[in-house]
C-alpha cells in the first residue's frame, strides 16, 4: 500500500447547527494528484481549511507525515502551523497584497513562515515596514522569485504590482508563494475556475511538474473533464459527506456526476429558432468607435463598435485579459472612456448609478470586489441595487418585512445555501455568493444585462440555472451581453458571436461551427 502522507479520520466541522463536513475520511498518497469533486456547498473548501489550520475540526483527527518523515497528529491552530509542516494552499479567493509587487508578496510568505507574532504587522503599520523587518533585500526577493519561476515554468514578472496582474497570473503568484516555503502537500481550491480553457492545459503541465518533483496535490474542482484528465484518484463530497473514493477511470463522468449531485444531469435546451425570430430592430446598447484605457494606461479596448437588440444574446468569447473587463466597466460607467460613443436605449447615462437606473444589470467578473459586500448580510446584498431599493420603495422602503420577504423569495428561487438571509455573505461559498449576484441582477429583468463570466466557479447544476435565466431574459425581449472565457457557454447561448482579442472585437457568427478558427481568433492569430 502506498504511503499516506496526510490522513483525515472521521473529521467533522459544524457551524452552529449546520454540519459543513460530516465524518469525512480522506487519505493522500505521496506524489499523487487527488481530486476532490463536489457541487457548490459540498464542503470542499471547509475540508481544506481544516487541513490548512484556518478552522479546527469539531471532531475527528488529522495525521500528517512531517518533513523528517515522522507521522504526527496535526493540530494546526493557524496556517502557520500547517505551512511549517509542509502544507501549502492556494485559495479560491486569492490572499495577495494587491499593492505590493510579486517578489514582495513572495517575501511576505517567506516571512510569515518564520515565527512572527501578529502584532509585528500591526505595530509597524504597513506591510512595507514589515518586509523591511525581515531584512529581505529587494534583490533577494526578486532572485528567489526568478529561481522558482524558472524551476517550475511559472513565468511572472517579479517587479510587477500584483494589482495589475490578470487572475491567471495572480494564481501563479499564489502557487509560487506555496513553493517558496517548500510545501510538499499543495491544496489547490478550484484553481481552474479562474483560467480560460487555453490556460488550463499549461496549468496542468505545471501540476505534472510538481508531481514529478514528488509533491502531493489536492486538486479541487467540479469540472469533470479536468478531473478525469489530471487526477490519479478522486474523492467525491456531497452535502458534507464523502460519498465516493476511487482511482480515476473507475467511474465515467456521468457516474461521477450522479455521485456529486445524487441524480442525473441534463443539458440546458436552447430552442433552435434561429436568429431572426427573437432579434428585433429595437436597439438597446450602441457602441461606436469605443476606446478605453486599462489600469496601466494601455489601450485595453480598441475602436470597438457594437449594437445589441432586444430578444438576443450577444456573446463575446475571448481569453482573459483581452479587454473584456474594461469593455464591461466602460459600459457600466465604472471606467473612463478615452473616445467613442456609448448609448443605452438612446441616452448616454453618466456614472454607474445613472447606468443602472437606465435599466442595466451587471454580473461582474470579480464578485469579491464588485459583486457582493462580504460583511453585509445575504439579505442586504440581495437588496443592494439602487434600482432594487427603489423597486421595494414603491411598497415602502422602511417596511422591513417586505424587504425580508423579497430576499427570502430570491433565496428560495436561486437556491442560495444556506438559506439564511441574516448571515454575512462572507460565510457563503463562492458559488452561493455568485447566486446572490445573479438573483439581484436578473430578478429585476433589466433591459440590458451584462454578464461577465457568469458561471465561473459554479457547478454544473448552478451553471445550467444561470444559462436558463439568461435565456429567460432573451425570451422576455431583453438584451443580454454575455462575455465569457468559456467558449462552450458562449456557443451554447449566443445568437450572435464575437471574439475579443487584444482589445479588438471581431464578429465570428459565421465561424461558430469551426472551433479551430475560433481558437485562432481568440489567440489573435486569426487577425
Ligand atoms: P464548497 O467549497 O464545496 O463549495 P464550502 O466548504 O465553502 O463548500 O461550504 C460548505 C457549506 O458550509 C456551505 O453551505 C457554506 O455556506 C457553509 N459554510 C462555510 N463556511 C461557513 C462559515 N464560516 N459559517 C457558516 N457556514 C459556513
Ligand atoms: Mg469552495
Amino acid at each position: 500500500m502506498a504511503e499516506h502522507i496526510l490522513e483525515l479520520r472521521n473529521v467533522t466541522k459544524t457551524f452552529g447547527d449546520f454540519v459543513a463536513v460530516d465524518s469525512v475520511d480522506f487519505a493522500l498518497q505521496a506524489g499523487e494528484i487527488h481530486a476532490i469533486l463536489g457541487e457548490n456547498g459540498a464542503g470542499k473548501s471547509t475540508l481544506m481549511n481544516l487541513i490548512y489550520g484556518l478552522y479546527q475540526p469539531s471532531a475527528g483527527r488529522i495525521y500528517v507525515t512531517d518533513r523528517e518523515g515522522w507521522r504526527r497528529r496535526l493540530r494546526a491552530k493557524s496556517p502557520r502551523d500547517a505551512i511549517a509542516i509542509g502544507i501549502g494552499m492556494v485559495h479560491q479567493h486569492f490572499m495577495l497584497v494587491e499593492n505590493l509587487t510579486v517578489a514582495e508578496n513572495i517575501a511576505l510568505s517567506l516571512g510569515q513562515s518564520r515565527p512572527v507574532t501578529a502584532s509585528d504587522a500591526s505595530e509597524n503599520g504597513t506591510y512595507k515596514k514589515w518586509l523591511r523587518k525581515f531584512r529581505f533585500k529587494r534583490e533577494d526577493a526578486i532572485r528567489i522569485t526568478e529561481e522558482l519561476s524558472e524551476q517550475f515554468g511559472l513565468a511572472v514578472d517579479p517587479s510587477a504590482l500584483v494589482r495589475t496582474l490578470s487572475v491567471g497570473l495572480k494564481q501563479r503568484v499564489e502557487i509560487l508563494k506555496a513553493l517558496a516555503v517548500d510545501a510538499r502537500i499543495l491544496i489547490l481550491d478550484e484553481p481552474t475556475a479562474v483560467l480560460s480553457p487555453q490556460e488550463v492545459e499549461g496549468f496542468f503541465t505545471i501540476l505534472r511538474k510538481l508531481q514529478a518533483d514528488s509533491r502531493a496535490i489536492i486538486f479541487i474542482s467540479h469540472k469533470m473533464k479536468e478531473v478525469l484528465s489530471i487526477s490519479d484518484r478522486i474523492t467525491v463530497l456531497r452535502r458534507g459527506k464523502k460519498v465516493y473514493l476511487g482511482p480515476t477511470g473507475e467511474l465515467t463522468a456521468r457516474e461521477l456526476a450522479r455521485e456529486m449531485i445524487g441524480e442525473d444531469i441534463e443539458e440546458v435546451e436552447r430552442s433552435s429558432d434561429g436568429n431572426s425570430e427573437h432579434k428585433s430592430s429595437d436597439s438597446v446598447l450602441y457602441l461606436s468607435n469605443l476606446t478605453v484605457l486599462g489600469s496601466r494606461n494601455e489601450v485595453a479596448v480598441s475602436d470597438v463598435s457594437l449594437e445589441t437588440y432586444r430578444g438576443e444574446i450577444v456573446g463575446i468569447a475571448g481569453v482573459d485579459g483581452n479587454g473584456q473587463r474594461e469593455l464591461a466597466e466602460a459600459i457600466m460607467g465604472l471606467r473612463h472612456r478615452e473616445s467613442g460613443t456609448i448609448s443605452i436605449l438612446g441616452t448616454d447615462p453618466k456614472g454607474t448609478k445613472a447606468v443602472r437606473q437606465r435599466g442595466v444589470g451587471y454580473i461582474s467578473e470579480d464578485r469579491q470586489t464588485t459583486g457582493v459586500i462580504a460583511s453585509f448580510s445575504v439579505t442586504e446584498n440581495l437588496l443592494l441595487n439602487v434600482t432594487h431599493l427603489e423597486n421595494t420603495a414603491r411598497w415602502n422602503v422602511l417596511n422591513q418585512k417586505r424587504k425580508r420577504n423579497t430576499a427570502e423569495q430570491l433565496i428560495a428561487d436561486y437556491d442560495i445555501r444556506p438559506p439564511i438571509g441574516g448571515i454575512p455573505a462572507a460565510a457563503l461559498s463562492g458559488g452561493n455568493q455568485q447566486k446572490i449576484v445573479l438573483a439581484r441582477e436578473i430578478s429585476l429583468h433589466p433591459d440590458l444585462l451584462i454578464a461577465v463570466n457568469p458561471t465561473r466557479g459554479l457547478d454544473v447544476n448552478a451553471a445550467r440555472y444561470v444559462h436558463e435565466n439568461l435565456l429567460v431574459q432573451r425570451a422576455g425581449k431583453k438584451s443580454v451581453l454575455l462575455i465569457s472565457t468559456e467558449l462552450d457557454e458562449v456557443l451554447l447561448l449566443s445568437d450572435r458571436l464575437f471574439v475579443m482579442s487584444r482589445g479588438k472585437l471581431i464578429e465570428a457568427t459565421a465561424q461558430r461551427n469551426d472551433i479551430e478558427t475560433l481558437g485562432l481568433l481568440m489567440t489573435g492569430e486569426g487577425l
